[in-house]
C-alpha cells in the first residue's frame, strides 16, 4: 500500500513533542513491513534542512485568498530516515525556523494543505491512503471530497490520527475565502460552533480516525475542548492505537547521547555512571534518588503542580531526594521552578528550554520520571523511561493508564496515582522513596521494565489493519 503521512512535525527534521516522534518512526516501520509510506510536511529552516540535500520534484503556485504563492516540493535525496521525505517550501510562509506560534499560523497550515493537494493532483499521484495527523492537515479530507478542484482525489481513503485533541486550529468563517471553491451544501462539515474547525472537520470527513491510545478515545468524549459531543457521536468511527517507540533511536545500548551505554545486564552500573554525570552537571548529589520531569510546562502535563509537589516533598523529606526539571512553557511555572532551584540549590535543578540530547541523558540517569498529567493522549516519556530502566510515576489517565501497571499489582513496574492533586502525587513519591531503599526490588523492577516491548512493530501492524479495513468500505 502507498501511504502518505501529512504532519507539521517529523523527527529529526522538526520536533516539538510526541507528534514528531511518531511521524518520524511509524512510516519507517510501515516500510519495513513491506508498504510504501512517505511523509509530506512544511519546509522549516532548521539544522536538518541545512545539512541534507534535496531534489526539487515539483514546482507550482497556489492561491491563498487574494495572494498567489509559488511553492516547491523538495525530496530528501537519500531516504536517510527510512522513508521518502517531502518538504513543501513557499517563501514567506513555509520556510520558517519554528514549527508553531506564528501569528499567521492559519495561513501557514491552510497553504501547506492546499499546496499538498495541488502537488498530488497535478503530478497524477494516487496513494492508497492519505493519513492526516492532528489539525494541521485536518482540512484535507473535506477538500478532497467536497471541492470540485480535486475531484479526481475523491475516492482516496483518508485517516486522521489525533495526537492532541485540545488544539483544533479553528478560525473564523471570515477567512473561508482562503479555501478553493467548495460544495456549499456541504460546508457544515467544516463547521463547529460557528467557526471553521479543521480537527472537527477531519473527524467528520475522514473515513476513519484514530487516537494514540484506547483510553484517550473514550476520554475525548468527556474532555476535548468543546468537541465532546462530536466525539460522542462519531465514536464508532474511531479506534485507539497506542504509540510505539523507535527502538533503533531509543536504545540505551547504542544511544550516542548517553555518557555510558548499557543493557539489562549492565543497567545498574550504566545508570549509575549516567546519573553521576547528570548530577555533577546540575550540582546535585548522586547518593539520593533522582526524580525528573521532561516536557512542556503546561496545564495538560500537570506542570503547574510541580512546584507544589517539589516543595511539599522537600519540606517533608528534607534532604532525602533530588529533582531535575527539563522543559519550557508557562512563564508562571518556569518562574516558580527557578525560585525553588534558588531556595533548594542542592536538591532541585531546572533547565528551561528544549534539549534533545539532555532529554536522553535524563531518561538514562534518573531513578524516577514524574508525569502528573491532566491529559495524556499517549505519552512517550513513560515508554522511553521504561526502556531506560527508569520507574515512571504517572497519573492514571489516557496512554499512561494503558501502558503502566502499578508495581503493587501483579507483574507491575510503575507507580500510579488517580487524582490530579499534589497530595496524591507526593504520596506516590513517598512510595518511590520506599522502593528506592529496597534495592533488590528496584533491581527486579528495572529488569521487568527493560524487558517490555513497546516497539512500533506491534502498533504499526494495527495501523496496517486499519488501512486494510478502508479497502472494504
Ligand atoms: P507531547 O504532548 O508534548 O507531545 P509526548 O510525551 O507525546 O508529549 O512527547 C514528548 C516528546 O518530546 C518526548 O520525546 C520528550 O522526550 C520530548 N520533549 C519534551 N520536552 C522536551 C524538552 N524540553 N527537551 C527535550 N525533549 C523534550
Amino acid at each position: 500500500m502507498k501511504i502518505f503521512h501529512l504532519s507539521a512535525e517529523c523527527y529529526p527534521v522538526a520536533k516539538v513533542g510526541g507528534l514528531g516522534d511518531v511521524v518520524g518512526a511509524l512510516p519507517k516501520y510501515l516500510n519495513q513491513a513491506g508498504h510504501h509510506a512517505s511523509v509530506a510536511m512544511p519546509f522549516y529552516d532548521r539544522k536538518f534542512t541545512r545539512e541534507h540535500e534535496f531534489d526539487i520534484v515539483f514546482e507550482g503556485s497556489t492561491r491563498l485568498g487574494h495572494t498567489r504563492y509559488e511553492f516547491q516540493v523538495l525530496k530528501e535525496k537519500t531516504d536517510v530516515l527510512g522513508f521518502e521525505l517531502f518538504l513543501i517550501k513557499a517563501p514567506g510562509l513555509l520556510d520558517r525556523e519554528n514549527v508553531y506560534s506564528y501569528p499567521d499560523e492559519t495561513e501557514q497550515f491552510v497553504f501547506f494543505q492546499l499546496a499538498f493537494l495541488d502537488w498530488i493532483y497535478w503530478s497524477q499521484q494516487t496513494p492508497d491512503v492519505i493519513h492526516c495527523h492532528d489539525h494541521h492537515s485536518g482540512l484535507i479530507p473535506f477538500l478532497m471530497y467536497h471541492s470540485a478542484l480535486y475531484k479526481r482525489l475523491a475516492n482516496i481513503p483518508t485517516v486522521l490520527t489525533i495526537h492532541n485533541g485540545q488544539y483544533h486550529g479553528a478560525f473564523g468563517w471570515d477567512k473561508s475565502y482562503y479555501l478553493p471553491e467548495i460544495d456549499t451544501t456541504q460546508q457544515g462539515l467544516l463547521d463547529w460552533r460557528g467557526g471553521i474547525n479543521p480537527l472537527a472537520s477531519a473527524v467528520k470527513c475522514a473515513w476513519k480516525f484514530s487516537t494514540v491510545s484506547p483510553s484517550y478515545l473514550h476520554e475525548l468524549t468527556i474532555k476535548s475542548n468543546g468537541l465532546e459531543y462530536l466525539f460522542y457521536t462519531e465514536y464508532k468511527k474511531g479506534v485507539g492505537i497506542i504509540n510505539g517507540i523507535d527502538t533503533q533511536i531509543w536504545d540505551p545500548a547504542t544511544d550516542p547521547m548517553l555518557v555510558k551505554n548499557y543493557t539489562p545486564k549492565t543497567v545498574e552500573a550504566g545508570k549509575k555512571k549516567n546519573k553521576e554525570e547528570l548530577c555533577t552537571r546540575f550540582n546535585l548529589s548522586t547518593d539520593k534518588p533522582l526524580f525528573s520531569f521532561i516536557g512542556r510546562l503546561v496545564d495538560e502535563k500537570g506542570a503547574d503542580l510541580l512546584p507544589e509537589i517539589i516543595r511539599i516533598c522537600l519540606d517533608k523529606q528534607d534532604d532525602q531526594l533530588n529533582f531535575l526539571i527539563l522543559g519550557s512553557g508557562d512563564t508562571e511555572v518556569e518562574l516558580a521552578l527557578l525560585e525553588l532551584q534558588q531556595q533548594f540549590p542542592q536538591n532541585c535543578a531546572v533547565y528551561i528550554g528544549y534539549n534533545e540530547e539532555l532529554a536522553h541523558h535524563v531518561y538514562a540517569g534518573s531513578d524516577f520520571l514524574l508525569m502528573p498529567s491532566r491529559v495524556e493522549p499517549c505519552g512517550l516519556n513513560q515508554l522511553y523511561s521504561l526502556r531506560y530502566g527508569t520507574v515512571p510515576i504517572v497519573r492514571n489517565t489516557g496512554g499512561l493508564k494503558d501502558s503502566i501497571v502499578d508495581f503493587g499489582d501483579e507483574g507491575g513496574y510503575g507507580i500510579k496515582f488517580n487524582n490530579i492533586r499534589s497530595e496524591e502525587a507526593t504520596y506516590a513519591v513517598g512510595r518511590a522513596l520506599d522502593l528506592y531503599k529496597n534495592t533488590a526490588h528496584l533491581k527486579q523492577i528495572r529488569q521487568t521494565m527493560m524487558a517490555l516491548d513497546f516497539s512500533w512493530d506491534k502498533s504499526a501492524k494495527e495501523y496496517i489493519t486499519l488501512y486494510e479495513s478502508l479497502k472494504l468500505q
